[in-house]
Formats: C-alpha cells, sequence, structure tokens
C-alpha cells in the first residue's frame, strides 16, 4: 500500500491482468470502503478462510523498481519502525507523482458492467467512451461530475496517473569530424572553407561553437562542406558543471602503489560475496580514483555501481569526476535535478541502460538488480541521515544493501565515523588506507592558539589573534588565499566565562544562550528559557563573562577594517540565498578575485581550491557545546575537513586553529590530524 499502513495485503488477479501484473508495478485495489494504489510485491499462497478481493487494474506497464530490492525494502520497514509501502514511496523518485497528468479509465470490473443490463444512459455513455481510449480528466464531454463520481466509487472507473516521460531534454552540442573516406574535391575551396577544413584535421573533432567564435559565418560554411562530403557533422551529449563549463573527458592516471593495493583488494572481493570495506585516507589522498578504479572494473565485470555523495549545496567533486571519466555510462540522482530530470535518471537505470549511479543517500534505492559495488564517499557526514518521514542512515543501509546482494561496500573518509572504526576493530570491516597526499604534498601544519590570551583585548583582537593577523597579511603579501572559518552565522552572542572557558547553557536543553540586548538578558532559543544578563558562571562562579559577538557577519566587518586592500567575500546561508551566489564566490576564488572567503561549514565540502594555503579557525569551540552525543566526534571530523582546505596545491599549508578549549581531546586530535588518538580518547 503507498498509505501509510502496516504489514501487506493479499489480493487476487483476475485473468484479465495476469500478464500485466508483476512485482514493481502499482496497481488499484479496494482498501476497506476506499480504494487504494499498491506496489505488487510478488505472488502469496492465499490465506485460509479469507475472502481475497481481487486487484481492479494494473497502473504502470513496466516495473517502477526490480523485485530483486523487495528485501531491502522489508529490512527498512522493519529496522526503522515504518509502513512499508511509505518506504518504497521514499524509495522512488518524486517525479513518479509529480510529471503525473491524470486521466479516466475503464477497469476490467467496469468493462464486464458494461456488458450488462441496467446501467443509466450516462453510465453507459461514459463506460463506451473509455472502453475506445483512456480520456484526460478534463476532456470527458458533459458528464455530470456525479455520474463520474459513482461510476468510480463502484469500481468501473478510475484516474490513472499516466507517467509522462522524459521532461527534460538533455543538452545535445553539434560537433564536426572529417569523414573516414574524403569526398574528391569539386572544384577549389574558398580560403575559409580551408582553414576550417585544416582547423578539423589538426583537432580530430571540435565542436561547431568553437569554431563559429573564431569565424563569422562558420557554421554555414560548416554545413556546406558537410553537404559536399568533405566533413561530417554529429551531435554529442552535452554535460556542464555549475559554472556551465563542459565536463571534458579525462584519462585514468597510473596509480600510485598505496593506491594500487587498495585496488588490487577490492577488485579481488568484487563477484566473491558481501564484504565491506573502510578506507582511511587523509584528504586528497586519492580515494576518490580508488572509486573510478573500482567502478571501472565492477562495469568491465558486467555489475552496477551506486556511489553515495554527501547533501551539499552544488555538484560534488565526486560527481563530477565520475561524470568526466564515464560520461554516458552515469546517472545522477540528486536535489538539485528537476522532479522530471529525476525520473529520467531512475529509468535510465531501470532501462539497463546506465551502469554506474551517484547521487545523496536516497540513492542508495538506485534500482539496479546486479549491484556489484556501492561506495560510500565521506561515509562520516551527517547528511546521511535522513530525519522526517522514514529515519534512516544511508550508510548503514549501504552495508544492508551490499550484504543483500552480495556486493562489495566501499565507505571512504579521512575522518571515519566511530562506528565504522569500531566494526573495523570488531572485525566486520576491514580497514585499508591511504597514508600520503597524491605527489608528496605535505598535509598542513595545524597551529592551535589559545583563545584565552585574547580574552582582555578590545576590538577585533579579540577573536582575529596576534598569529593569525600575521599570517593572514603574510598569505596576502603572497598573492595567496585565505579561508576564515566560523560556525556560526550573523553578529550572535556566544556568552563564555573568560576564567575557565566554559560556555553558559540552558538550564534545560543544554544549548549555549544568546544575549539579547532588548530585554538585557540570556536566552535559549529553544525553550525560552532566560537568565539575567548580570549572571555569572554555573561552573566556576566567575562573573567574567565574555559575549563573543562571534557570527560570520561580524568577522567579515573586522577582516575588512584589518585589510582594507583584500577583496573579501563571506559565504553562509545569510548570503548564498540565491544558488548563483554560491557559484560567484566559487569562481571568485578560482580566478583569484577573492583573497579571503570567509565562511560557515559550507565552505568546508567538495571544493578543491589549491590557491588557498592559510585557513584560520576563527572559534573551534563552537561545535563542542551542541547537546549532542556527537558534539566531540562532529568537531574533530569538521575541524580536519576545515583544515584539508589547505595547500591543496602545491605550495604547502597552513592551518591556525583559535580554541578556548587547547587541552580538549577533540581539538587536540584534530591538531595533530591524529584519527587513532581520538578513536581512543
Ligand atoms: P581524495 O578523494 O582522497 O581527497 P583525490 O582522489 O581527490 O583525493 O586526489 C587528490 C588529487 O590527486 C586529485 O587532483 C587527483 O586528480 C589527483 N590524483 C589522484 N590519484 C592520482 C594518481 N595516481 N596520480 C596523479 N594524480 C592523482
Ligand atoms: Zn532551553
Ligand atoms: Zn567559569
Amino acid at each position: 500500500m503507498a498509505m501509510p499502513v502496516p504489514g501487506t495485503y493479499t489480493y487476487g488477479v483476475p485473468e484479465a491482468l495476469a500478464s500485466a501484473v508483476a512485482a514493481g508495478v502499482r496497481v488499484l485495489v479496494s482498501f476497506g470502503r476506499r480504494r487504494a494504489t499498491g506496489y505488487v510485491l510478488g505472488p502469496v499462497s492465499p490465506p485460509e478462510g479469507k475472502e481475497i478481493k481481487p486487484i481492479l487494474d494494473v497502473l504502470d506497464d513496466a516495473p517502477l523498481f526490480p523485485a530483486s530490492m523487495i528485501p531491502l525494502f522489508r529490512w527498512t520497514a522493519e529496522y526503522y519502525k515504518h509502513p512499508l509501502g511509505a518506504v518504497i514511496q521514499t524509495a522512488l523518485p518524486g517525479g513518479l507523482t509529480v510529471a503525473e497528468s491524470p486521466t479516466w479509465c475503464i477497469t476490467v470490473a467496469g468493462r464486464e458492467r458494461l456488458a450488462e443490463d441496467g446501467l443509466t444512459a450516462d453510465e453507459a455513455r461514459v463506460l463506451t467512451l473509455l472502453l475506445r481510449k483512456p480520456l484526460r480528466t478534463l476532456s470527458v464531454p458533459a458528464i455530470p461530475g456525479a455520474v463520474l463520481a459513482s461510476l468510480q466509487r463502484r469500481g468501473y472507473i478510475q484516474r490513472r496517473q499516466a507517467l509522462r516521460a522524459g521532461v527534460a531534454k538533455a543538452l545535445q552540442e553539434r560537433w564536426v569530424r572529417l569523414p573516414s573516406s574524403q569526398a574528391p574535391a569539386e572544384g577549389p575551396l574558398s580560403p575559409k572553407k580551408q582553414a576550417l577544413l585544416a582547423a578539423v584535421a589538426a583537432a580530430g573533432e571540435l565542436p561547431v561553437h568553437a569554431l563559429a567564435a573564431r569565424m563569422p559565418h562558420a557554421s554555414s560554411h560548416l554545413r556546406e562542406l558537410a553537404r559536399a562530403g568533405r566533413l561530417e557533422s554529429f551531435t554529442r551529449r552535452l554535460y556542464r558543471d555549475p559554472f556551465g563549463e563542459a565536463i571534458l573527458p579525462d584519462t585514468a592516471p597510473v596509480l600510485t602503489v598505496d593506491q594500487e593495493a587498495v585496488v588490487g583488494t577490492v577488485c579481488a572481493a568484487l563477484g566473491t560475496g558481501f564484504r565491506t570495506f573502510l578506507l582511511k585516507g587523509v584528504t586528497g589522498s586519492g580515494k576518490t580514483e580508488v572509486y573510478l578504479r573500482v567502478a571501472s572494473h565492477a562495469m568491465t565485470s558486467g555489475r552496477s555501481v551506486v556511489v553515495l555523495v554527501p547533501e551539499i549545496a552544488l555538484i560534488t567533486q565526486t560527481e563530477r569526476r565520475f561524470r568526466a571519466r564515464f560520461g554516458e555510462h552515469v546517472a545522477v540522482l540528486h536535489s538539485g535535478l528537476s522532479a522530471g530530470e529525476r525520473y529520467d535518471q531512475w529509468s535510465r537505470i531501470l532501462r539497463r541502460e546506465v551502469r554506474i549511479a551517484v547521487g545523496v543517500r536516497s540513492a542508495v534505492f538506485a534500482p539496479f538488480s546486479d549491484l556489484g559495488v556501492i561506495i560510500v564517499d565521506e561515509e562520516h557526514d551527517a547528511s546521511y541521515k535522513q530525519e522526517g518521514g522514514l529515519h534512516y542512515s544511508a550508510r548503514d543501509l549501504a552495508v544492508v544493501r551490499a550484504q543483500q546482494s552480495g556486493a562489495v561496500a566501499l565507505l571512504g573518509s579521512a575522518t571515519p565515523s566511530l562506528q565504522s572504526y569500531y566494526n573495523v576493530r570488531s572485525g566486520k570491516y576491514t580497514e585499508l588506507t591511504l597514508p600520503e597526499r597524491i605527489e608528496a604534498r605535505s598535509l598542513p601544519e595545524v597551529r592551535a592558539v589559545d583563545l584565552r590570551q585574547c580574552r582582555d583585548l578590545r576590538g577585533p583582537g579579540r577573536f582575529i589573534s596576534a598569529e593569525l593577523n600575521q599570517a593572514m597579511a603574510a598569505t596576502l603579501e603572497r598573492g595567496e588565499q585565505t579561508l576564515l572559518f566560523l560556525n556560526r552565522r550573523g553578529y550572535a552572542n556566544f556568552p563564555v566565562c573568560a576564567a575557565c572557558g566554559e560556555a553558559l547553557r540552558c538550564r534545560q536543553c543544554n544549548i549555549t544562550l544568546t544575549l539579547h540586548q532588548a530585554d538585557n538578558a540570556y536566552r535559549c532559543h529553544y525553550c525560552g528559557f532566560r537568565l539575567p544578563a548580570t549572571a555569572g558562571c554555573s561552573a566556576c562562579g566567575s562573573k567574567q563573562i565574555k559575549r563573543l559577538g562571534m557570527g560570520t557577519e561580524k568577522v567579515e566587518a573586522a577582516i575588512r577594517a584589518l585589510f582594507p586592500a583584500a577583496r573579501v567575500a563571506r559565504m553562509d546561508r545569510d548570503t548564498t540565498r540565491r544558488r548563483g551566489e554560491i557559484l560567484r564566490m566559487l569562481k571568485g576564488l578560482r580566478e583569484k578575485t577573492i583573497d579571503i572567503l570567509i565562511g560557515t561549514q559550507m565552505v568546508t565540502q567538495g571544493h578543491d581550491f589549491p590557491g588557498i594555503t592559510l585557513v584560520g579557525i576563527i572559534c573551534a569551540d563552537l561545535s563542542l557545546s551542541f547537546p549532542d552525543f556527537r558534539a566531540g566526534e562532529r568537531t574533530f571530523q569538521l575541524l580536519s575537513q576545515v583544515a584539508g582546505r589547505a595547500g591543496r596545491g602545491d605550495r604547502p599549508g597552513l592551518v591556525i586553529l583559535q580554541t578556548y578549549n587547547p587541552g580538549h581531546f577533540s581539538i587536540r586530535a584534530a591538531c595533530a590530524q591524529d584519527f587513532g588518538a581520538f578513536y581512543e580518547s
């Protein structure tokens, strides 16, 4: 049932529908006194002593998912305590319902009823019309609504959701190349045409727009050349990155010794049954290249590949690189697509046109029936958890799916989740490591700065330490870029005890309080709890409470004041409400029109900017004070990810990490970039 009812129900299959019923199609059934849509899961022997109602109609021409996925749906429903039908609905692409256009059609019962007497004239007319062909809801001519409703209630007609296929069209581009056999020249060619031919001959093949940009009227010359058989024109599917630039095919590099070992181990396990690997490798150690090789190996041995990536504001590097390597063989499933596009991608997988799907958490349900490997990039990422509707962890489901399909699960991260690493220690998962950055690029040096030393300063010096200030000046001088990270927007006030470093928290929620100037009190944004602005530290009793105005907005103002000549941009939810804004900033970074980027968590993920050599973490402690048993783990992961943004190019990176809690184990481990020490603590 697509209705949120528990369990499954048994229906009979009428003779007339027998050929259309298959696992994975939707059917119309009567359910109590209503009619409902259900998913066919498969044949069962009828329960004893119960009347079995017949299926009224079949709604899909072909299954929406392969039967092999049903065990995964059942497992998910049971484990996460969610109705099975609702699990399936969550798994299916939204495009299924959005791209529907309702039509009226006659049911099997309606056909049989039409053969008998006793219908009113209107009823008979409607059924006869629909017998010929289904009609769009609005086009049933001049029939009183009550007649339609009555026929529908009795199960003779039904509103059917017909799928509109292919809402989105792929971008195509016209290219030219030399034909395999040249037509004999008919007379001399103009110099322009000769030049065009020479350009094409030199490049092998070229997009028409590239030639048109070089020479006026090129496209009409090219058409004439094609007509004369001197050139061949063809179209090519075009993939673009979010910058609007074409993603060009890449070639696989020679693997490093470490990569070779990892790829060898995983590929040897492909096709030999279920196995889970945890690939631990620092940022820039070449994990993505490992994923690409493993995917390629699975594909050539006839198996399919699912690649899960975290949900971020833009296309990830991983998706881009899979596109570059595998082009047409990749389906993408993420929220940046329209409903129609998502449906198209889903259909390409069902029709077996692609062997690889790259997507966010819901792609764990990509409808492959011959899964070879399921890869989870940045497996520790919080976005793999869905909270709302069906609560699930896509990382955990990936492992379950691999187990059910006898496939390999490959989880990768620089900072694995403690659960996954525990599974390594207890022997459930196999650990693989890439210990070094590619081309022996060094990891950035991380220097911790104790913010308590700045607590008596006034102005920006209170949160931009002298060390950070000097490092930024030096970076600007060298023409390199700085990333400043602070996980809080706005001008928000963060009250901290200057004596012991504790934050002022809500007594009920344990959330850090926020100062509200207007009512001269600290307030909890969750429950409304308030504390007078004169309150002291609840841990040590000190009255020295610092109100750290430490939102990104305030940092931006301070930086503009400290470095008036620098080009500064801020990336957080307030400045990127429009999609184009992120792009503009990323482009600015890449083209070096931005010297300093200030941002929240948003800047930590997925982007590779070789020009950034300095990362400043304004206050490493903010996420430590979240009321979450994973706060220490999240902080370690977040700080490690931010630090990993520095020195991705050929120049070494420096990270300055400012903190009020230099002794906290999460912060110490992040500074030392020591996952092992963190795990042990
Ligand atoms: P990670 O996913 O671990 O952060 P990547 O796979 O993105 O690392 O690799 C970092 C950089 O090194 C990328 O620019 C990638 O193209 C490059 N790279 C990866 N493997 C190789 C290799 N074997 N030879 C040369 N360059 C490589
Ligand atoms: Zn509260
Ligand atoms: Zn205190």
